[in-house]
């Protein structure tokens, strides 16, 4: 395929804007070559600026599980942009969003909502330290939950993919209040909870990690979580900026069945529009201002426009929610023939998949944790991401990022896309 165009724009973009991009991933950094420009999406299809059509498995990162361009979803934009795209005030559309949320999420009682996934993590924290009086937090090496100070000690995402996951601009003092601890080691846990007996507010986690790629949580592992938290008087919170209204209508509270203190959001609560959001029980949410005293706010936060994007797909995916099961049974079938063909060839790799989450990993070592994701081969990456993009398949640009299914791809596009593979395998 050929993407003139897109180096040319891309080139242009360089003059203008750092890298070319507005966030970092899209550069292609990490993979070489000019990453390419879209021009427009419908259903499972990319539409570049050279006419090419891809199939696309990254689905704006996640927010497209109904696929591009849905049409509920672009009504209910277009019908209130007619009417004023910020108030800067109340409007009922966001209490019925919030109403289906808190129908839709077990544990949770209010929600409130912000811009961006970042904006929702960082106000969680910020929260659970409101809440307990205490100021430190336990994260997960190689777990992403947003580009705010205190979570870019150890992450995952682009700042793993460019090699930079403690980034140089956290000060000092923040950054000793954020802990490291190892996704699926308990015991890593435990013993930060013994060290720092009475001063930790939260533990933060992606309850299925997303940002080294696709790692699933192991048995014991959240439950362990849980009761520490329990024990020693923190909070727990779900990052589901990525699983939440993906894996399930209640998310991977519903789906493992465990319960979090409180829960973030982003991507497909806001239907494509720039949305995040944190939930909790009333005694937590009351805290927050006006009812309380912690602090958190925005001028476009409950705008109309993402607001009615959101509460389209939520409605959408409440009504419809075999939606999930089709997803996950067009999910297993990539997986399973992926793996066939890739055996087929000889190619050393690990797939790991959740839901519609699904990611290579081209390494012999089980993928369970920062470390064994950072044994993944990263020249056979950059071979398969190019190979797949030539026979037009859109995938993350990162080994370290999860795949998006969305549930516009029908059967033919995943048997096209196992086509490509066994086609290009050869070459790893
Ligand atoms: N948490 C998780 C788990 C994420 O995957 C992301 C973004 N990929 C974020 C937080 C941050 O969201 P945003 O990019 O909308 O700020």
């Amino acid at each position: 395929m050929i993407y003139q165009r897109s180096s040319a724009l891309f080139a242009e973009a360089e003059k203008y804007i750092p890298g070319g991009v507005n966030s970092p991933v899209r550069a292609f950094k990490s993979v070489g070559g000019t990453p390419v420009f879209i021009e427009k999406a419908k259903g499972a299809y990319l539409y570049d600026e050279d006419g090419n059509r891809l199939i696309d498995y990254i689905a704006s990162w996640g927010p497209m599980i109904l696929g591009h361009a849905h049409d509920p979803v672009i009504n209910a934009v277009t019908e209130k942009a007619k009417k004023g795209t910020s108030f800067g005030m109340p409007t009922e559309t966001e209490t019925e969003i919030a109403k289906l949320a808190v129908s839709m999420v077990p544990n949770i009682d209010k929600i409130r909502f912000v811009n961006s996934g970042t904006e929702a993590c960082m106000s969680a924290v910020r929260l659970a330290r409101g809440y307990t009086g205490r100021d430190k937090v336990i994260k997960f090496a190689g777990c992403y939950h947003g580009h705010s100070d205190a979570f870019l000690i150890q992450a995952g995402s682009g700042a793993m993919t460019f090699g930079t996951p403690n980034s140089p601009g956290v000060p000092r003092g923040t950054a000793k209040d954020t802990l490291l601890a190892t996704y699926n080691d308990p015991e890593s846990v435990k013993t930060l909870f013994e060290a720092n007996k009475d001063d930790i507010a939260a533990i933060i986690i992606e309850p299925i990690a997303g940002n080294m790629g696709c790692i699933l949580p192991e048995k014991g592992f959240l439950e362990g979580l849980r009761s520490l938290c329990d024990e020693y008087g923190a909070l727990l919170i779900f990052d589901e900026v990525m699983t939440g209204f993906r894996l399930a209508k209640g998310g991977a509270q519903e789906v493992l069945g465990i319960r979090a203190d409180i829960v973030t959001f982003g991507k497909v609560i806001g239907g494509g529009m720039p949305v995040g959001a944190f939930a909790s029980r009333n005694e937590i949410m009351d805290h927050l201002a006006p009812l309380g005293p912690v602090y958190q706010a925005g001028t476009l936060s409950g705008n109309p426009l993402a607001m009615s994007a959101g509460l389209a797909m939520l409605t959408e995916l409440d009504q419809k929610p075999e939606t999930f099961k089709s997803l996950e049974e067009k999910t297993q079938y990539l997986h399973k023939g992926i793996a066939r063909i890739l055996n087929k060839h000889g190619v050393p790799h690990q797939i790991n998949r959740m839901g519609s989450m699904i990611s290579v990993h081209f390494t012999e070592v089980e993928v369970r944790d920062f470390d064994s994701s950072a044994t993944g081969n990263n020249d056979t990456f950059k071979k398969f991401f190019h190979g797949m993009l030539n026979e037009g398949i859109h995938l993350p640009p990162s080994a370290f990022e999860s795949w998006f299914l969305n549930d516009a791809l029908s059967y033919e596009d995943l048997d096209y896309t196992i086509n490509a593979v066994d086609k290009i395998a050869p070459s790893l």
